[in-house]
C-alpha cells in the first residue's frame, strides 16, 4: 500500500508536510484511508513566506524572513503561535501547523491549525528592534489573520509582551478593538487568567488521570522532568504542591538529584538567584542524559526535541512517559516503548492545556465577558480529562500506543469535518 502512496500525483510536490507523510502514511495503512484523504491531508491550505524591511538601531535597513501556514480549518478557524528563531524554516513551521491541527482535534476545541515566525535572534536584538520585527511582520501577513481566520499566540522566544504589540499593529491597521485576534495576551490586554500555567496543569490533569488507570500510587512514584522553564517549572511546582516526590530536574546547563525528593520553592529561589538549578544545596548534579535515564517512574520531558531516541530508549526506567514538550521523543523510541510497555503520552495530548485555554480567552475576547480563574480551571480540567478519555478508550480498543490512537482521533474529525463541508 505505500507503493500506491508514492504513486500519488501531488498537485505541488514542494509543499508537503514531510513530517506527516511518515506518519501519515503509517495511519493511512492502519486507518485504510483513501487517497482523496490522504491527499487533502499532507498538504497545508495556505503557506506563505513573507520579506520586509526593518530600520535598525544603526539606523540601516535589514531585511527579514517571515512564514506563515494554515494547515487546516475545517473545523474552524486556524490556531498557532509565532516562534522567533535563527533557523526557523517553512518547513518546520508547515510540521508544527500539521502537529497544532491535530492537537486542536484532539482536545475538540474548534480550531483549525497553523504556525508561524520570523527566522531571527531575539537575543541579538534590541528592545526596539524586536518591536519593530514584530509589528512589520504583523503587517506583511495581516490580510491572512483575525479572530475568524487565524489567531496567533506565543511559541519558542516569543511571549506576552510580543503577543501585546501583535494586538496593537493589527488594531491600529484594522481602526478597532479586535483583542480576539490574538492568544496569550497580558490580562491586562484581554488575556486569560491562568494561561501562563495552563500547558504544564492540562499536562497533569492528564498524568493523574493516567495514574487513575494504574497500579501505581501518588505518594510511590519518583517523578523526573527535563527543562526548567515555562512548562518545567510550573510542572514542577504544581507536581510539588499537589505532594508528589520530584527526584530530579534540569536545565541547559545540566541537572539535580535528590532521591529523597527536591524542595521545589527552594530550587525555584535558587534559579532565579543564580540562573540556573545546578549547584543547589543537598543535591547530586547528574547530566540532561542521566535525568533522562535515571531511577525514575515518571519522566516529563520539557525542554527539547528528539530527546529520547534509540540510543537511550532502552535505559528509560520510567514507567510513564508524559510528553509536556513537542516532539521529544523519535519514531524509533516510540517503537521501543511500545516494546517495553512504557506508556507514552503523546504532545498532542499532554501538552495541549496551553490551546485549550487560548480557547477560553479568544470566548472571553468575543463575548467580552471575562471569567474567574475557578471556572477556567475547572473548563481546563474536564476537558483534559474526557480528551484523556477519549484517547486512552481507543488505545484499549485498538490495542495501540496512545499516539498512534490520538492521531487516529485527530485525524477522524478533521477528515468527518471535511466530509460535511463536501470537500470528500
Ligand atoms: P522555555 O524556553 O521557557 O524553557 C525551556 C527549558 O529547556 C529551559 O529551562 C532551558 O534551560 C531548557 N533547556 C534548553 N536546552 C536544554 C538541554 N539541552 N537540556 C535540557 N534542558 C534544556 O520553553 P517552554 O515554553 O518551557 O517550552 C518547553 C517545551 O514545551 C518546548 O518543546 C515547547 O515547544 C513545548 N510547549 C510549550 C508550551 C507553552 O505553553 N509554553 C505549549 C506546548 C508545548
Amino acid at each position: 500500500m505505500i507503493i500506491k502512496q508514492h504513486e500519488r500525483i501531488h498537485a505541488d510536490e514542494g509543499n508537503l508536510c514531510k513530517k506527516c507523510i511518515t506518519e501519515l502514511e503509517e495511519l493511512y495503512l492502519y486507518l485504510d484511508l483513501s487517497v482523496e484523504e490522504l491527499d487533502l491531508l499532507d498538504m497545508p491550505r495556505r503557506s506563505f513566506t513573507v520579506h520586509f524591511p526593518v530600520k535598525m538601531d544603526t539606523g540601516k535597513t535589514k531585511m527579514f524572513v517571515g512564514h506563515r501556514v494554515q494547515y487546516n480549518d475545517a473545523r474552524g478557524p486556524a490556531k498557532g503561535g509565532i516562534r522567533f528563531h535563527p533557523e526557523l524554516t517553512l518547513d518546520d513551521v508547515r510540521d508544527l501547523a500539521f502537529l497544532m491541527s491535530l492537537k486542536c482535534a484532539v482536545v475538540n476545541i474548534p480550531f483549525g491549525g497553523s504556525k508561524g515566525g520570523v527566522a531571527v535572534n531575539p537575543k541579538e536584538l534590541s528592545r526596539n528592534e524586536l518591536e519593530q520585527v514584530t509589528r512589520s511582520y504583523i503587517r506583511a501577513i495581516a490580510d491572512h489573520i483575525g479572530p475568524h481566520k487565524d489567531i496567533p499566540a506565543p511559541d519558542v522566544y516569543t511571549d506576552e509582551k510580543i503577543m501585546a504589540w501583535i494586538l496593537d499593529e493589527y488594531e491600529r491597521i484594522k481602526g478597532e478593538h479586535i483583542p480576539a485576534v490574538v492568544t496569550g495576551k497580558p490580562i491586562e490586554l484581554g488575556g486569560s487568567k491562568a494561561r501562563g500555567y495552563s500547558t504544564s496543569l492540562g499536562g497533569i490533569h492528564i498524568l493523574e488521570e493516567a495514574l487513575n488507570r494504574s497500579n501505581m500510587e501518588k505518594h510511590d512514584v519518583n517523578i523526573a522532568i527535563q527543562g526548567f522553564g515555562n512548562v518545567g517549572e510550573n510542572a514542577s511546582r504544581i507536581l510539588y504542591e499537589k505532594g508528589y516526590k520530584i527526584i530530579a530536574v534540569s536545565d541547559s546547563k545540566g541537572g539535580i538529584m535528590n532521591m529523597d525528593g527536591l524542595t521545589v520553592p527552594e530550587v525555584m529561589k535558587h534559579k532565579a538567584n543564580t540562573g540556573s538549578v545546578i549547584d543547589f544545596k543537598g543535591s547530586k548534579f547528574i547530566t540532561n542524559e542521566e535525568l533522562l535515564t535515571s531511577e525514575c517512574d515518571i519522566l516529563i520531558p520539557s525542554a527539547l526535541s528528539e530527546q529520547l531516541n534509540k540510543d537511550n530508549a532502552r535505559d528509560v526506567k520510567a514507567k510513564i512517559v508524559l510528553e509536556l514538550a513537542n516532539a521529544p521523543t523519535t519514531i524509533e523510541a516510540d517503537s521501543i516503548f511500545l516494546d517495553r510497555n512504557i506508556m507514552l503520552i503523546p504532545d498532542i495530548l499532554a501538552n495541549a492545556g496551553g490551546v485549550v485555554v487560548s480557547y477560553f480567552e479568544w470566548i472571553q475576547n468575543l463575548s467580552n465577558d471575562y471569567w474567574e480563574e475557578e471556572r477556567i480551571l475547572e473548563k481546563l480540567k474536564k476537558t483534559m480529562a474526557s480528551s484523556f478519555n477519549d484517547v486512552y478508550s481507543l488505545c484499549n480498543e485498538e490495542k495501540c500506543s496512545m499516539r498512534r490512537s490520538a492521531y487516529q482521533l485527530a485525524v477522524k474529525r478533521i477528515l468527518h469535518a471535511e466530509r460535511l463541508r463536501g470537500n470528500l
